[in-house]
């Protein structure tokens, strides 16, 4: 299988090349394809299995589709540390060099204005932790309402680490109509639950 039976396009497939990524893994076979169908997944993958650019790489080829006016944030990922956090705005910097969208990293445990000047400036895709997300919504600096696809990362950890009452308030605040992939490595009772009040007929991928 090659990343070009899976539907991605030619900038993304450039990027991935000039990465050394000469095959999809497990995770990217079975999740691409529904991802940019628009389809919503459910994807069983722990940090190593190239999970991130199983969602990725549809965000930016989804959203570099469809030409929108101003800059709205079309798709948000939360995920659980300030590292992953981190290691996710660079995967998006690497698959969609030769594509124009932007990108922002929010986290907490810095100072919050390098974030929001980066937001002021607008984004297509937020990557965020839960706690500087609700802080940075509270003060009016994220509107969320035009999100297009949204990304759960790490769900089990979310719930191990204390958040998932933060994850549930914000995801009231996002639009009923959405793409979601949902990431989580272990799917306990509080989890599968969340499942299956968040997402409609998802394609279902464990590896
Ligand atoms: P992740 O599970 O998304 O954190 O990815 C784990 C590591 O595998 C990262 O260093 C990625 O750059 C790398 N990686 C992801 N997908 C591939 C691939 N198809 N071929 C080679 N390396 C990859």
């Amino acid at each position: 299988m090659t990343f070009e039976q899976l539907g991605l396009n030619a900038p993304i497939l450039n990027a991935l090349k000039e990465l050394d990524y000469h095959a999809p893994s497990p995770i990217q076979e079975k999740a691409i394809p529904p991802a940019l169908a628009g389809r919503d997944v459910l994807g069983c993958a722990q940090t190593g299995t190239g999970k991130t650019c199983a969602f990725a790489a549809p965000i930016l080829q989804r959203l570099s589709a469809e030409t929108v006016s101003g800059r709205p944030i079309r798709a948000l990922v939360l995920t659980p540390t300030r590292e992953l956090a981190i290691q996710i705005g660079e995967s998006f910097e690497a698959y969609g060099k030769y594509l124009s969208l932007r990108h922002a990293v929010i986290f907490g445990g810095v100072g919050q204005n390098p974030q929001v000047e980066a937001l002021r400036r607008g984004v297509d895709i937020l990557v965020a932790t839960p706690g500087r997300l609700m802080d940075l919504h509270d003060q009016g600096f994220v509107s969320l309402d035009e999100l297009d696809i949204f990304v759960l990362d790490e769900a089990d950890r979310m719930l191990d680490m204390g958040f998932i009452h933060d994850v549930k308030k914000i995801l009231k605040w996002l639009p009923r109509q959405k793409q979601t992939l949902f990431f989580s490595a272990t799917m306990p009772p509080e989890i599968s639950d969340l499942v299956n009040s968040l997402l409609h007929d998802p394609a279902r991928v464990a590896v």
